[in-house]
């Protein structure tokens, strides 16, 4: 019965399908939620774990996409030649700033830094006068950026030049935290002493929140995945990325007898266990042991013991259809929400895909 195909299946380890259609229509959605902005993407750590290149392509060709922020410039230059034929005159804006030895990078890859403090607005501008940079403010995350009570030092620099005020909310997940209107605030606030800077508050929360929060250009990252930014899932936001594994092999075990490391499963009755290729190890994380849940063929199945490094056992018991070896599972995507899978794990979708291990093969469709 088996062909060679699903023969090949069972040597193979995990794999995500990444749909690039559904990343287009996410990167569609939040631009028509935010009408009067223009949006880019956000494709830091590799896509959130996705691809750079492909990712970045598909957004430019497909949707125009024409803006994109990184962490990183080592990543802005990886992604000004991911888009050398598809994007050329894309803007990339690199959101942790020049230090002294990366703003070579910044030349030699056309990348506009995002500036963070007095010290980098200094450098900058002498070594670039006049050449277009970010200004994030911090209006309330201290993490990074300029505080508001230092922001008139920058406006008073002739040779700065702010083509984007930046600022971003720290509590985005929840759009009904008094936080978000006090940060937006500030911001509006901020922005009259940059009056020709573009604003940008809004990553996806924002972008799917009120047009309060929109401003000119938006920074969707998570949404754009098809992960929800919310603390619950959104309709509107399409799955764009399904996590797979072959069944390696099946198991039956005794009433009594107990599954994995540290036996913390014990079976009640006589089990049927589907072992699994995909653990820790590929980023699947062990909070999800005897929690997270799988779909074979349509049927759920739950983890039954510890998540090891390469294998995760599914209790299969109560499936209608017993599995097979070399028939898959899968642990979000069509079947069921990242958002779900990473609460199961008792993580967010930021930390699922990005720690999508280097065994996972990513697959475009
Ligand atoms: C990562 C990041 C974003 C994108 O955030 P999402 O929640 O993934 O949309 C936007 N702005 C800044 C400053 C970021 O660090």
């Amino acid at each position: 019965m088996h062909s060679e195909n699903t023969a090949n299946r069972k040597t193979a380890g995990p794999w995500v399908d990444i749909d690039l259609t559904a990343l287009c229509e996410n990167f569609a959605m939040l631009r028509e939620a935010a009408p009067g902005a223009e949006t880019a993407a956000v494709v830091k750590c590799d896509a959130y774990g996705l691809g750079l290149a492909p990712i970045a392509q598909a957004l430019a060709t497909r949707e125009n996409c024409q803006t994109f922020f990184v962490a990183y410039p080592e990543e802005g230059a990886q992604l000004r030649a991911a888009l050398s034929s598809s994007a050329p005159e894309a803007k990339i804006y690199v959101f942790n700033g020049p230090l002294p030895d990366t703003i070579k990078i910044f030349e030699e890859a056309a990348l506009t830094p995002v500036i963070n403090s007095a010290e980098q607005a200094k450098k900058w501008a002498s070594r670039k006068p006049g050449a277009p940079c970010a200004l994030h403010v911090d209006t309330g995350m201290n993490r990074l950026g300029a505080p508001v009570g230092e922001l008139a030092g920058f406006a008073a620099m002739s040779d700065l030049n702010v083509d984007v005020l930046m600022s971003h909310l720290a509590c985005g997940s929840e759009p009904g935290h008094a936080k978000n209107s006090e940060q937006r605030d500030a911001f509006a606030h901020s922005a009259t002493l940059f009056p020709n800077a573009r604003q940008s508050l809004a990553a996806s929360a924002g972008a799917l929140m009120d047009p309060s929060y929109h401003c000119d250009l938006t920074r969707p990252g998570i949404a754009l995945y098809g992960g929800s930014p919310f603390d619950v899932d959104d309709a509107r936001i399409k799955p764009v990325v399904t996590l797979n594994a072959p069944i390696v092999q099946i198991r039956r075990v005794a009433a009594g007898e107990t599954v994995g490391y540290g036996a913390t499963f014990t079976a009640t009755a006589p089990t049927l266990i589907a072992t699994v290729a995909l653990g820790y190890g590929d980023g699947f994380p062990t909070a999800g042991s005897n929690k997270a849940v799988a779909t074979i063929a349509g049927e759920r199945a739950k983890i039954a013991g510890r998540v090891s490094m390469d294998l995760i056992g599914l209790d299969v018991t109560a499936l209608k259809t017993p599995p097979q070896v070399g028939e898959t599972a899968e642990f979000f995507g069509k079947s069921g929400s990242l958002h779900a899978a990473a609460s199961a794990c008792g993580t967010i979708p930021y930390e699922l895909l990005t720690g999508l291990g280097g065994r996972v093969d990513r697959r475009y469709v």
